[in-house]
């Protein structure tokens, strides 16, 4: 079993969020000394408060990912856990998809727009911009765990993507559900942009596609599409960062290891 020393999560009151957590405290590959979990309501965060008595290792922080004021104030907490050894990996997981998948032009409202890249596209930039300074310490601090070269035990952002938001695939059948789709479709920009910036520094960026995982998210299209279930979405996930090097230019990756396209 491998360790790294820090992980957050956003989304972690539930479904792959939650799983993320639950794995990096029990998982017999990839385990984390400090995972800090966040979502935008602790107290009724009642699994993950079980998870944080069972192990001193899970520190809960309150965040709204859309409260982009209070990333300052947060990224000052996550460094008093963290110390000197900086964040090592950041899993944006939070996420909304609203509408449903036969959307069509007339369906779709400017707010939903604006909500859907607000927590899907935006807030997961602005985060890795925030928490920046303790990646790179990491990056720094962890340089000889990856003979210098980029890996998820060095310093790493791990964005939770959709094949709704392959551009390629979407041409070919894909459901429709405006808004969402291009919310992650922005992401995987997002996420070739960040990686390509933040090489230099020692930091690997990739964007994740989970799978079709039975979560709230997927409540309702459960006899549309086979789905798995979040342990192993999640097995499969840390199995193909564990592998990582570098960003995948040619697209991103789903919970298989397999490359999608943009
Ligand atoms: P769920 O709906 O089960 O969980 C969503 C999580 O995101 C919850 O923890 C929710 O918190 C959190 N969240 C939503 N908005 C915010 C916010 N503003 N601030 C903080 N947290 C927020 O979804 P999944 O676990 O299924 O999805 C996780 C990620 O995986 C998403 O990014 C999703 O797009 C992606 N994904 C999922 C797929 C699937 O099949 N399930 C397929 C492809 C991608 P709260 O409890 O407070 O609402």
């Amino acid at each position: 079993m491998e360790m790294i020393q820090s992980v957050l999560v956003t989304g972690a009151s539930r479904g792959i969020g939650l799983e993320f957590v639950e794995q990096f405290l029990t998982s017999d590959s990839l385990q984390a000394n400090i995972i800090i979990a966040t979502c935008r309501s602790p107290e009724t965060a009642t699994a993950l408060q079980e998870l944080s008595k069972s192990s001193e290792r899970v520190h809960i922080l309150k965040l709204d990912v859309t409260q982009f004021d209070t990333y300052k104030e947060f990224a000052l907490q996550v460094g008093s856990i963290v110390g000197d050894k900086g964040l090592t990996l950041l899993i944006n997981s939070a996420g909304i998809a609203e509408g449903s998948l036969e959307d069509t032009l007339l369906d779709i409202t400017p707010q939903r727009f604006i909500s859907h890249f607000t927590t899907n596209s935006i807030a997961p930039v602005i985060l890795t911009q925030a928490l920046y300074p303790l990646l790179k310490q990491s990056a720094q601090v962890n340089s000889s765990e990856t003979n210098n070269g980029l890996g998820i035990k060095r310093a790493a952002v791990i964005n939770n993507t959709s094949i709704l938001g392959s551009i390629k695939k979407c041409g070919s059948h894909i459901p429709r559900n405006w808004s969402y789709n291009e919310s992650k479709a922005a992401l995987n920009m997002s996420t070739q942009a960040l990686a390509a910036e933040l090489e230099k520094d020692g930091i690997l960026v990739e964007s994740i596609h989970p799978g079709v995982v039975r979560t709230d998210m997927t409540k309702g299209v459960e006899d549309t599409f086979p789905m798995i279930d979040k342990i192993t979405s999640v097995e499969g996930i840390i199995a193909a960062m564990v592998h990582l090097k570098g960003k995948n230019k040619d697209g991103f990756l789903d919970y298989k290891g397999n490359v999608l396209p943009f």
